[in-house]
């Protein structure tokens, strides 16, 4: 496994790698949902290159970049485990070599005006902007999202779509506790009593999606009653979108999707519901 920082060492390696070429994008602090993106990779590509990077472009003002846990250490273990070829975890001015970041954004469109980015504005243009700028620069074959962040995985496949970058992207089903918590680098932040109220999340979203055969207001009220009886949970939204996040359909496939804050931390989840 090469472990690289520069973009000009990257460059060196690139050009000595075999096709398909999968890349992993990710923010470090890797647990088993990582891992699992990975393993598809590592499936389907004669190369796996993963960047580890925590992108100041996607973060808000009040949000937690300077406390974003960083475990590189711990993240190339995981990764020569899972047979990576590349690791790349460049430094901030390597990503941004002016500094600051990019004067030129990639917009997420009418996509990036609902859900998450009701609530974080810009965050999908910094999103969109480093995953292009990694596209551009590891040129992969194919590049891998997970469905735990659903709104990006589909701003990044329309991205891809309408800019034409000619790559496949691939989702990957959430990773969970076994209580049902989605695997997130943020569950370290929980403490011992939020952790346990942080299940009402999960539990909300699979109480919802069984009462799917009842139909959308029926999924709504369900998971709605299941998260009333759970304390501690500050809801930012929960909705029932089509499965390509439009309006919710009559019949067919849908997406159920919370966002919540415990405390100072705050997570998001989401599940298929069949209409
Ligand atoms: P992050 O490091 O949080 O930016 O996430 C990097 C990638 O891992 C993104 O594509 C995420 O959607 C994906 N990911 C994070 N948590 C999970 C999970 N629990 N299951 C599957 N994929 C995940």
């Amino acid at each position: 496994m090469k472990v690289v920082q520069t973009r000009d060492d990257f460059a060196r390696v690139r050009a000595g790698l075999a096709a398909p070429i999968g890349l992993v994008p990710t923010m470090g602090a890797l647990h088993a949902g990582h891992r699992a993106l990975l393993d598809a990779a590592r499936a389907e590509c004669a190369t796996v290159v993963t960047t580890n990077f925590v992108n100041p472009l996607q973060f808000g003002p009040s949000e937690d970049l300077a406390r974003y846990p960083r475990t590189l250490d711990a993240d190339l273990a995981l990764c020569a485990d899972a047979g990576v070829d590349v690791v790349w975890a460049p430094s901030v001015t390597d990503v941004y070599p002016t500094g600051g970041g990019s004067s030129i954004t990639v917009s997420p469109g009418p996509l990036g005006d609902i859900l998450e980015g009701t609530v974080r504005p810009g965050h999908f243009a910094g999103v969109l902007t480093v995953v292009a700028k990694f596209f551009n620069l590891v040129r992969p074959d194919r590049g891998y999202f997970g469905e735990k962040d659903y709104q990006q995985l589909a701003v990044i496949r329309r991205m891809v779509d309408e800019l034409d970058m000619g790559l496949s992207v691939v989702g990957v089903p959430t990773v969970r506790e076994d209580d049902g918590l989605a695997l997130s680098s943020r569950n370290r932040y929980l403490s011992d009593g939020e952790r346990a109220q942080a299940v009402a999340l999960s539990r909300a979203l699979f109480t919802g999606a069984a009462a799917s055969a009842a139909g959308a207001k029926a999924v709504l009220a369900a998971a709605t009653a299941q998260l009333a009886a759970a304390p501690g949970i500050a809801v930012d939204y929960l909705e029932l979108r089509g499965a390509d996040l439009g309006e919710t359909p009559e019949h067919g496939p849908a997406r159920l999707l919370i966002a919540a804050r415990l405390g100072s931390t705050r997570l998001i989840d989401n599940v298929p519901v069949e209409l």
